[in-house]
């Protein structure tokens, strides 16, 4: 995995200004990289076989709906990682609610597999 981009060595240092607003912070970053490391999230990429990943410095989100027929502004989200393989680029997402780092929002809506 990558270091993080920015290297803010304190909040108020030049590097963290110059940090976009929608960049995670540092320890974001490094909590994430442990928390795969510590779930042994070591495979090649399943596209290319390259060793080599990214985890990109910003988070997304995954809307969830009810049917693929609804807007994605339905309001319920999962809160994600990104790691792209240095190769092919090929994305994975990870919940960070799964690796334990997010707690706050709204609880997950019960799902019905059908
Ligand atoms: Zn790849």
């Amino acid at each position: 995995m990558s270091q993080h981009p920015s290297h803010p060595s304190t909040p108020d240092s030049p590097e963290a200004q110059q940090r976009p607003p929608f960049f995670m912070t540092e320890e974001e970053f490094n909590a994430i990289i442990k928390a795969l490391m510590a779930r042994k999230v070591t495979l090649p990429c399943q596209r290319c076989g390259h060793t080599k990943f990214e985890l990109q410095p910003s988070y997304t989100t995954i809307p969830l709906v009810p049917n693929p027929n609804m807007a994605s502004s339905y309001g319920v989200f999962i809160p994600t990682a990104i790691v792209a393989c240095g190769n092919c680029g090929n994305l994975s997402f990870h919940s960070l609610s799964q690796l334990g780092l997010f707690k706050g929002g709204e609880q997950p809506p019960e799902v019905e597999i059908r």
